[in-house]
């Protein structure tokens, strides 16, 4: 805790010493440019309602090799799940964003307004640009990668508590904007794609929830003072790395305010800070979780309604063992965000309904007598074998420290990156990284 009661009182860092946690955190800024054209296609930059959309056609993903010969591992992830892309066309979309014809020439008007930031950011340009992909796999964009160009790099921006790097500057082709979810996958308007983009990414630099907001106005400022970019909701948006010593390295994609960067570095830190907790005392315990099996017809006759609902449709019950985590699961990890949830969200991702606690039992319908009967039926010193299921894997993550998150982004895969930002295939790994300046974050 820090001594000086003047700054807890006007931070509302109270909770926390960031420094004593080994709080390191980087931003990656978005920012749509307001050009005539987009950056591979002479389509307008405008966007359009879906009612506008003149034709509609559908994708689905399939990961395919690099020219490495390397499967990329959140693409076989995402495809494990079995998902269609539906995109919506428009008068004023052509074959290229439907990847029914190649990329055109690289617009001019982005190229100049890119130098133009590059200057402002006090980066050094690169002699040459070229245009790379960086895999995408959640259907964002009909090629399955996007387009990006490094324009420059090693700038700084200053704040009040010291300087921080510029990393990198991009610029890129603007995803696909996610209009539905559907009951088969996603559905995308096209509108959106191929307007040009920047992004800005930082080095690991930020140390407090409060520089991370001064960092991502002072961007913001910058990049208006150019008059070339576009405003409005979902023009700028900020994806914000935080790990802290002992935790993981999580990404935060899509934040699209400002005002809000603080209290999401806050939330993150407090979020990993409880799962370590939670991790020490799993392991005091030696906790262990068991093998998922199904007890279906142990419900055969209950009373609870979403159980009763789920097996009229066909569904079934199954339950594993997570022995030592008694109490743990309904831990709160944020302000409706318990440990319970984080477990549900990762097996309603995996196909599951959704997922019951005994934390949280007897509730819902669910007798204590149901209960009694389930845990007659899970071994008490079961360990799950490594082909477990998402639940199960999740559930054993949490004996480990750091502890990971559902939504962390792809783990660096060439082991040179610093932290908090890892490598992307778009990005050059240098033959020799600064030193990382914490253990390599781990994801599962
Ligand atoms: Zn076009």
């Amino acid at each position: 805790m820090s001594t000086d009661a003047d700054a807890l009182a006007t931070s509302g860092d109270a909770e926390y010493d960031y420094e004593q946690l080994g709080l390191v955190a980087g931003l990656e800024i978005h920012q749509q440019l307001d050009t005539e054209t987009k950056l591979f296609c002479g389509c307008p930059t405008e966007l359009r309602e879906p009612e506008a959309a003149d034709r509609r056609f559908n994708r689905r993903l399939h990961p395919t090799r690099s020219e490495l010969g390397e499967l990329d591992e959140a693409a076989v992830e995402e495809s494990r799940v079995d998902r269609e892309f539906v995109y919506l066309a428009y008068d004023t979309t052509c074959l290229v964003e439907e990847d029914d014809e190649p990329p055109r020439r690289v617009d001019e008007e982005a190229l100049t307004v890119g130098l133009e930031i590059a200057e402002l950011l006090g980066t050094t340009p690169v002699d040459r640009a070229h245009v790379m992909r960086k895999i995408v796999v959640d259907g964002s964009n009909t090629t399955g990668f996007q387009r990006t160009m490094l324009l420059a790099s090693n700038g700084v921006v200053e704040t009040g508590e010291g300087p921080v790097g510029i990393e990198d500057l991009m610029l890129e082709e603007e995803s696909a904007q996610r209009v539905a979810e559907t009951d088969h996958g996603v559905r995308y308007s096209l509108d959106r794609l191929g307007v040009p983009l920047v992004e800005i990414g930082t080095d690991p630099d930020i140390r407090s929830p409060v520089q991370a907001r001064e960092t991502a106005e002072r961007i913001g400022m910058l990049l208006r003072s150019t008059g070339s970019v576009k405003r409005g909701l979902g023009t700028i948006r900020q994806d914000v790395n935080v790990s802290i010593a002992e935790g993981a390295r999580v990404e935060i994609k899509g934040v699209q305010s400002l005002d809000d960067i603080d209290d999401i570095v806050r939330n993150e830190v407090r979020r990993q800070a409880t799962l370590v907790e939670i991790a020490d005392r799993l392991e005091e315990r030696d906790a262990a979780v068991g093998e998922l099996r199904e007890v279906t017809e142990l419900f055969a006759g209950t009373d609870s309604a979403v159980i009763e609902s789920a097996l009229a449709e066909g569904g079934t019950v199954r339950a594993v063992r997570l022995a030592g985590f008694d109490g743990l699961v309904g831990r709160e990890l944020l302000p409706d965000r318990r440990l319970g949830t984080e477990l549900a969200d990762h097996a309603k991702r995996h196909g599951a309904g959704g997922i019951f606690h005994t934390d949280e039992l007897p509730a819902y319908g669910i007798t204590e007598g149901e209960l009694a009967a389930v845990r007659e039926q899970l071994p008490p010193d079961e360990r799950s074998r490594p082909s477990s299921s998402a639940l199960e894997r999740r559930s054993t993550a949490c004996l480990r420290r750091p502890a990971a998150r559902t939504r962390t982004a792809p783990p660096s895969t060439c082991g040179r990156c610093p932290a908090p930002r890892g490598c992307t295939p778009r990005r050059t790994c240098p033959p020799s990284s600064p030193t990382p300046r914490q253990s390599r974050p781990r994801s599962f």
